[in-house]
């Protein structure tokens, strides 16, 4: 529930109500904005709680959430929130345009994949070297060194990097490489991931999982926020539909919702949505005309021999052509 004062209240009455919310068992947030507090009380709430919370001298009103979220909901912080990752805004105004290979494979292939981003416009880095596999024979990653390859790269071509961290006992390990961390699509109910990227003072961006809600999707955020990292920035990459052709759906709409009933940035990624590099600039713009705060997509140098994901991804070119087209709406 929010607590809302009445304007003007004083540091004596925040602190009863904070007091009273810690005496409840709830943990208290607190939002100070030029004329009003508010108060978000997060935790198990009752009529009885928000009784005695209104009989407070100073409290004007409380106010139930009905959405099961609270922290990265629009209700709680009305503004267009923001994430600042190295040199680029993300959201409220600033696009994060991210591009890389899907996995880092090869020092001098990172290398060049970065050199070419970066001469066309990418202002972020992606690349995993924790790679989640669907079978465990595949590529899994150069692990470590891969997010030492991932470090140079971005030192070289300052380019902040995102890269996935799958395990909650890798966040220290990864967070020491990385400006931001990725949740994965497979990972995004992995509660006690989530609490651990939590608990990291690192950005951290969060996939939408390929079945999972909107609603879901922001009850996963609030994993992160509540353990107060309120760095997290959305991702959409496409649900399960049934659609042969590509290898998810991209879905727009998740992504105009998400911007309506939540504060928090939002990009999209539209080559795992695809599957396929021809269907990628399209989704790309379809999502940021849908309110998205920028994209990740997945570029390589030389697909055909890329060790994941290589049909999806964009060539040097495409991506220049896709920068272009971009440009004309950031
Ligand atoms: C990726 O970004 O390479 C990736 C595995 O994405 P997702 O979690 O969306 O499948
Ligand atoms: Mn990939």
């Amino acid at each position: 529930m929010l607590i809302v004062l009445q304007s003007g209240a004083s540091q004596k009455t925040i602190d009863q109500v904070v007091k009273r919310i810690e005496e409840l068992g709830l943990r208290a947030h607190l939002s100070q904005g030029k004329f009003r507090t508010i108060i978000g009380a997060i935790g198990e709430e009752n009529i009885a709680f928000r009784d005695q919370l209104r009989s407070i001298e100073g409290v004007e009103d409380v106010v139930p959430i009905m959405r099961p979220y609270k922290l990265a909901s629009r209700d709680f912080h009305p503004e267009n929130s923001f994430v600042q990752v190295g040199n680029v805004k993300i959201g409220g105004g600033g696009y994060a345009l991210i591009a890389g290979p899907c996995a880092v494979e090869d020092r001098q292939i990172c290398h060049e994949i970065a050199k070419a981003v970066k001469e066309n416009g990418a202002n972020m880095l992606r690349g995993g070297a924790f790679k989640p596999r669907t079978s465990p024979y595949s590529f899994q990653g150069l692990q470590e060194e891969g997010l030492k390859i991932l470090r140079e790269c971005s030192e070289q071509y300052g380019l902040p990097v995102v890269t996935e961290v799958t395990d909650p006992r890798n966040v220290e390990l990864v967070g020491r490489y990385a400006d931001m961390l990725q949740v994965g699509a497979r990972n995004m109910q992995n509660f006690v991931l989530l609490s651990e990227v939590g608990k990291a003072n690192k950005p951290v961006l969060l996939k939408r999982g390929p079945s999972s809600t909107v609603k879901d999707w922001l009850m996963s955020a609030e994993y992160i926020l509540s353990e107060g990292n309120n760095q997290v920035v959305l991702c959409e990459r496409g649900s399960q539909g049934f659609e042969t052709e590509m290898r998810f759906t991209l879905d727009v709409g998740a992504i105009a919702l998400a911007k309506c009933d939540s504060h928090l940035p939002i990009i999209v990624d539209p080559s795992h949505a695809a599957g396929r590099r021809d269907l990628v600039i399209r989704l790309a713009l379809a999502g940021i005309a849908a309110g998205a705060d920028g994209l990740i997509v997945e570029v390589h140098t030389c697909p055909e021999k890329a060790k994941c994901d290589g049909p999806q991804a964009l060539t040097a070119n495409m991506f220049a052509e896709l920068m272009q087209q971009v440009k004309q709406f950031v």
